[in-house]
């Protein structure tokens, strides 16, 4: 929905207060930008529709709600999945609600006959998703007050929940939101239906954790709810027409502009996760010395654009997808010649949003709005085959979408992104007759994609880095490389930008001049994100700061930031770095700039490298920081804020567990008490993570 500036500025200001209120003004210190969202998203206002989600089911005769509590899109696609599931084959009226848009008084008067889902991602340190923040709070809140039952009386005992986490088994929080919010419902009154189900991204298992949790789920459910089930028939979401009447070069056509503002080319601010500042590159460079790899150097230009960053956030960045890749998908489902055909697309429901603005064409979609270059989900295949050309193929597609093992075998370990997979399948036969509305359903919205800023706001405040290492995984036994969307198109930017002939070596064919050429004269869509990962307020207190590879990134920001407050005449205190890579030739990134910002220091800066492949036995920056026991414990008991960023999977939980030991044995108290001591650094924020 559109809202005018009236109107958004109305629900900032609402919103504003409210969160204000539930947070006792608390949430300022929190650097994130809740209301940025809720104001491109808000359903408030003058679409009349309303924040009270019993009236809003009731209108629309549903009797299934699905909550998502969503940060990259993820959460957000489960949810619509069930609800669809939910339809199709068991006859429930069913419903996504974006946690944000609804309140939660009224939840102790919500009707037996009625079910609600929460599929809840946790965020970061254990944390609830933006859109979920204020639901949390409610709902945690010491003195929840529903409009009609207090606390004493168990006051949603009416209420029936489903519920899923989505989590990552290698932060420490694991899962803790719909672990919380579980015990928070059951408390409350509310009664469970089926277990509450895990995800672990982690692991890698996230969408078969998924899949295994729903099916006795559902069963639980048909019988809480006297469902029935029966044979699934797919139901288009999304009405979508072919505008004989308009062409794409119209200016009311969408051809990858964001919103209304970009279309009508005059983007304005606020920018946010809704809406991108069209930045300018002001300068790009590799930092690799190395045929095989890249890892690019960026410098964004934000001046004029009223965003603004401190040292430790992150800046998104919004792709689109390879040409060469939605040549493919158009090609294998048969849309080539129709690619810029003008599309119209429309909620069949009151209740489904259109992820996109619209009018717009299928070229568009493909390579703007869906992320048609991950891979694909195992039940995704098996509403596909319906479609399939052949009975043959169809067959084939149920075979891998029932079967977990051999989808593993022969899907998932060959990379495959939706066109392979369908090209592989059907032999190159084409695709014609799935709906358009099932790829909307079926396929994630694109995500921008977050980089830790390596600049420091006190010295470029203008302007804010990026340090990236370009995507190219090759597996053995797949037939593709796969090309990282963002960090591709980022690459055929930066040799753009420096004029070389062929900006485009792995033929990707990004269309990096933007819809309608708008982003010409090399810029990029992006916006900012606050985050926690902060440095001292006091620069005389010590940091350690642990970042191999690009790990490294805001460790940059934070050195260059100490180094301009010693210049500055500030006393700053120790400053260590431990930095990993391959080899001091190819991929020791930023070696000069250490080398000056330490002169800078005056002595106070060390950079402890591991170089991992110049000796036989691999060296990384865990063997350093064991090496250095003494002198980090000693720092750490004056205080030293100790920090990690980079690979969430195994560095980061291998550093926790390395400094626990350290402090074990240099201050002779045994492990847990050591793990102990890590962990209330963790909640004093004496320790911090920015991992990925
Ligand atoms: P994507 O297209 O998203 O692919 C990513 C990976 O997914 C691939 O490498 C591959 O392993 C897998 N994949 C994709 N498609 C398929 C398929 N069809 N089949 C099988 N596997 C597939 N990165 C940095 O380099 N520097 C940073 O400073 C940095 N900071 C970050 C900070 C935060 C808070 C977060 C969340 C992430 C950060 N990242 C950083 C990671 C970054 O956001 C991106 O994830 C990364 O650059 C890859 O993006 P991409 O679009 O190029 O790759």
């Amino acid at each position: 929905a559109s809202l005018d500036t009236l109107d958004i500025i109305v629900l900032a200001v609402l919103l504003l207060g409210t969160i204000a209120y539930f947070t006792k003004g608390t949430y300022w210190a929190v650097q994130k930008d809740p209301y940025a969202s809720s104001m491109a998203n808000g359903s408030a206002g003058k679409s009349g529709k309303s924040r009270n989600i019993l009236e809003r089911m009731e209108e629309s005769g549903k009797n299934c709600v699905i909550f998502y509590g969503s940060q990259t899109g993820t959460a957000e696609d489960y949810a619509s999945r069930l609800a669809k599931e939910g339809s199709s084959r068991f006859g429930l009226k069913t419903m996504t609600a974006d946690l944000e848009e609804y309140d939660y008084e009224n939840l102790d008067q919500f009707p037996e006959d009625k079910v609600a889902f929460f599929v809840l991602a946790t965020y970061g340190e254990g944390e609830p998703t933006d859109n979920a923040v204020e639901f949390y709070e409610f709902i945690k809140g010491d003195d929840v007050s529903f409009s009609e039952k207090s606390a004493e009386e168990s006051p949603l005992s009416n209420l029936k929940y489903v519920a899923f986490g989505l989590g990552n088994n290698t932060y420490e929080h694991y899962n803790s939101m719909v672990r919380e919010v579980n015990k928070t419902l059951t408390k409350l009154g509310a009664q469970r239906v089926g277990d509450a189900g895990e995800g672990d991204d982690g692991a890698g298992t996230m969408e078969e954790d998924f899949l295994a949790w729903k099916e006795p789920m559902w069963a639980a459910l048909s019988e809480a709810m006297n469902l029935e089930e029966r044979e699934a028939v797919y139901e288009p979401v999304y009405e979508v027409t072919e505008r004989e009447d308009l062409d794409a070069t119209q200016e009311t056509v969408y051809l990858g502009e964001p919103n209304k503002n970009h279309l009508e080319g005059h983007s304005k601010g606020p920018y946010n996760a809704h809406n991108p500042y069209i930045a300018p590159i002001a300068e790009s460079h590799e930092l690799f010395n190395d045929k095989t790899r890249n890892c690019l150097h960026m410098e964004i230009d934000i001046a004029g654009s009223n965003l603004s960053y401190t040292t430790g956030d992150h800046i998104a960045v919004w792709p689109n997808n390879a040409g060469r890749e939605v040549d493919r998908l158009l090609d294998i489902v048969d849309l080539s010649k129709k690619r810029d055909t003008v599309i119209g697309v429309k909620g069949l429901d009151a209740t489904a949003k259109v992820p996109f603005p619209t009018p717009t064409t299928y070229d568009t979609v493909m390579r703007y709005q869906l992320e048609i270059c991950a891979p694909v989900s195992r039940q995704f295949l098996s509403t596909l085959a319906q479609f399939a050309p052949n009975d043959e193929v169809k067959e084939k597609m149920n075979k891998l979408g029932g079967d977990k093992d051999l989808f593993a075998e022969e899907v998932a370990k060959k990379n495959f992104n939706i066109a392979q997979l369908l090209a592989h399948v059907s032999k190159g036969q084409k695709w014609d007759k799935i709906p358009f509305s099932l790829f909307i359903e079926g396929l994630n919205k694109i995500q921008p994609r977050y980089y830790s800023i390596s600049s420091s706001s006190l010295v470029q405040k203008d302007k804010v880095s990026i340090t990236a290492i370009v995507e190219s995984v090759e597996v053995p036994g797949a037939p593709h490389v796969v090309k990282g969307v963002t960090t591709n198109y980022l690459l055929s930017l930066m040799l753009k930008q420096h004029g070389e002939e062929n900006p485009d070596p792995h033929g990707l064919n990004y269309a990096i001049t933007g819809p309608r050429n708008k982003y010409d004269g090399v810029h990029v869509p992006v916006h900012i994100r606050h985050s926690n990962f902060k440095l001292p307020s006091d620069p005389s207190k010590p940091i350690i700061m642990v970042g191999p590879g690009t790990g490294v990134a805001p460790f940059r920001g934070f050195v260059q930031e100490r180094a301009q407050q010693a210049q500055n005449g500030e006393n700053v205190g120790k400053t260590i770095l431990f930095f990993g890579c391959r080899n001091r030739t190819e991929d020791f990134i930023y070696k000069d700039e250490w080398e000056k910002w330490s002169k800078d220091l005056n002595g106070q800066f060390e950079l402890v490298t591991a170089f991992s492949r110049e000796q036989e036995k691999k060296v990384y920056v865990q063997h350093r920081l064991r090496e250095r026991a003494e002198e980090i414990n000693k720092l750490l008991e004056q205080k030293a804020y100790f920090y990690v960023c980079g690979d969430a999977a195994n560095m980061a939980r291998e550093v926790n567990d390395i400094l626990a030991q350290i402090i074990s044995e240099q201050r002779g108290v045994d492990k847990k008490k050591g793990e102990d001591i890590v962990k209330s650094m963790r909640a004093s924020n004496q320790y911090q993570e920015d991992v990925w």
